[in-house]
């Protein structure tokens, strides 16, 4: 109609998130209140006597913070099938299996399908944000490396899955598919197989066949891609050969994968087509893998991924496969729990991303804390603090509208799906407002920590720890594929392991292929010997730098006082990582969900680790 402007689809998305930022406090009250109306009858809020008020005073007097283990006979009733309103009214539609990796144990978080619509309108709602600096062609494919785990009944026949592989399998999957016009190249064939290689060969696979057509890369955790990039170093012959011959390897057994992959191979693609793909695989990943992304896939516009927290690690290695000119665009905030924030500003960089709150998906609390602090007498006499956490809980919670700027804080979310002023055990830094929503830097899981008595070190602290040591190494041209540590107090003093997988098999590739180590002639014995050396010293520096690199007080006087032994580092096999990844989905998680734990301390994870050690050292004499 002339005279009336005509917006998009994604200008009417972010006017309504706009509308909701500017009114986001009366939408939090509102949220609260409709939660406790609708599940005034429930067993728990009977229980903490809130006898149907819904008012803030009364909510947070009657109402504890909980953490899982408080609520988990309440749904463990639920799992069994108690079909009375144990903690919500509207009865529970599914169990996400959360992934529990920072302390090795899984959750079942009760939800309702309608946590699949937020998500579809979350996705909508930043991808219209990234439309405005990356527009896309409608009816965009999407290389998602993504993977879709058992889904299994509980006692009471509720349907238990993590939360990925239970929106895979819901219509929500091919709901926002369809509204978002971003299709996955891989079918759900590939992303339902249960074997992981397989998979991530066809993920490739279908990309390869449609590049011309792939418009973003994607995952959930930016691990997930890393890995399928370094599965194509390995395949890229292989696939295509593959593409060349329109034939799948012998080692592709999965029924449902054969015949698909087979299908689109030969009947979707003439040989004259395939050839010249191949021909172009084998040019560009002979050249080597840096930017291999833009070379294979030209018309890519960015990577979605979650790069934040204990990501942020993986992101020199996504960068390599990116190139320097391919936006990383991090994925939003959320956990099985509830999606809690949005990335509007896809432009800032993975080490710089903030994100904004949405109001009307949960009730938000805020917990203010402070990084713990060592009395001078503490310090010097060693084990005083049992090991707790690095932070202390500095006054009430407080709601959105109170919140600090540079205050961390825990989250406590209040759910229509029966959590009520639950810790998420998320630690976040605000960082400004939009409108009335908090922004906010995602700093590290409370609960992950190296302690061995007063020392108190986190997953932020041993992330700078491996920067540092990663420089020693970077002059030899290897890299730190993976890293975990452990805080061993086996024996008297307790020391810190930390247990590293390099991006080279030392007994192998370091004979051969590291720059800096290389001397003289190949093939002698005693060059070999001397490279092996060579890179021996590099790893022993290694390990004096990453002591070095704890600087923490506790660690540090502890160390002085030898009440904290040297530090250990532990090398181990290439492939160890992976083990300890398989444990977990063999507990249940999915390689979505998967994040490689930055502190370890159960006795299963560790015995994998100390299985694959190849090398160890201990740091020098320098604080001794
Ligand atoms: P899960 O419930 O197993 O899906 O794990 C959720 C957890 O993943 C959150 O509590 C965070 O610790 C982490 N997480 C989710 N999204 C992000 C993000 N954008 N940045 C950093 N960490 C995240």
């Amino acid at each position: 109609m002339p005279g009336i402007p005509l917006i998009s689809h994604s200008d009417a998305l972010t006017y309504g998130f706009e509308e909701l930022a500017r009114n986001g406090n009366v939408v939090q009250a509102e949220l609260l209140e409709q939660i406790l109306v609708q599940n005034a009858d429930a067993d728990y809020l009977k229980e903490h006597k809130l006898n149907g008020c819904t008012d803030l005073e009364t909510f947070k007097a009657r109402l504890p913070l909980i953490t899982y283990a408080d609520i988990e006979g309440y749904i463990q009733k639920i799992a069994d099938g108690d079909q009375s309103p144990v903690l919500c009214q509207k009865p529970v539609d599914m169990f996400f299996l959360s992934s529990g990796t920072a302390k090795g144990r899984t959750k079942l978080i009760p939800a309702h399908y309608d946590f699949f619509l937020n998500t579809i309108r979350l996705f909508q709602l930043s991808g219209a944000f990234r439309g405005r600096h990356f527009p896309l062609s409608s009816n965009a494919k999407v290389m998602d490396i993504v993977y879709c785990g058992k889904q299994t009944m509980t006692k009471g026949g509720i349907l238990t899955g993590t939360g990925t592989t239970n929106y895979f399998r819901s219509e929500a999957f091919k709901l926002k598919q369809q509204s978002t016009k971003m299709f996955n190249s891989s079918p759900n064939e590939v992303i339902f197989s249960s074997s992981l290689p397989q998979a991530t060969y066809c993920h490739l696979l279908f990309a390869l066949l449609a590049a011309d057509d792939i418009a973003v890369i994607s995952s959930t955790f930016v691990y997930t891609i890393v890995e399928a990039f370094r599965f194509l170093e390995k395949t890229w012959s292989i696939l295509a050969d593959c593409i060349e011959s329109g034939t799948l390897p012998e080692w592709i057994t999965d029924h449902a994968i054969q015949t698909v992959a087979s299908k689109q191979l030969t009947q979707d693609h003439p040989d004259r087509d395939r050839g010249t793909l191949a021909a172009k695989i084998r040019l560009e990943c002979s050249r080597g893998f840096q930017g291999i992304i833009p070379r294979l896939w030209r018309n890519t516009s960015y990577v979605l991924s979650i790069m934040t927290g204990t990501m942020l690690s993986y992101c020199e290695a996504m960068r390599f496969y990116a190139g320097p000119g391919l936006a990383l665009v991090c994925g939003d905030y959320g956990a099985s729990e509830s999606w809690m924030g949005i990335n509007i500003d896809p432009l800032s960089s993975p080490h710089n991303t903030i994100f904004t709150i949405v109001p009307d998906l949960a009730y938000f609390e805020f917990i203010p804390l402070e990084r713990r602090k060592f009395s001078k007498i503490q310090e010097i006499n060693g084990p005083v603090v049992p090991p707790s956490s690095l932070f202390t809980e500095v006054a009430a919670p407080v709601s959105m509208a109170d919140v600090r700027v540079g205050q961390e804080y825990e989250i406590a979310i209040t759910t229509s799906s029966g959590l009520y002023r639950y810790r998420v055990g998320d630690v976040v830094r605000i960082c400004g407002f939009y409108h009335d929503l908090p922004q906010f830097v995602f700093v590290c899981r409370r609960d992950v920590q190296l302690s061995i008595h007063i020392d108190k070190n986190g997953e932020t602290e041993l992330a700078v720890v491996m920067e540092r040591s990663a420089a020693v190494l970077h002059g030899t041209g290897v890299g730190v594929a993976e890293y975990t540590a452990h805080a061993d107090v086996s024996f008297r003093p307790g020391h810190y392991v930390v247990f590293v997988e390099l991006d080279v098999d030392v007994d192998v590739d370091v004979d051969l292929d590291v720059p800096h180590v290389r001397k003289g002639n190949q093939g002698s014995s005693k060059v070999a010997q001397e490279k092996r050396d060579d890179f021996e010293r590099v790893l022993q520096e290694c390990c004096d730098c990453m002591d070095g690199a704890f600087v923490e007080p506790g660690y540090v006087v502890s160390r002085a006082a030898k009440t904290i032994g040297p530090l250990e580092l532990c090398v181990v096999e290439r492939g160890t990582f992976r083990k300890l990844a398989e444990s977990a989905l063999d507990k249940g998680a999915t390689l979505n969900q998967y994040k490689t734990p930055r502190c370890i301390a159960a006795p299963h994870l560790l015995a994998i680790l100390r299985a694959g050690m190849v090398r160890s050292f201990y740091s020098g004499v320098r604080r001794e």
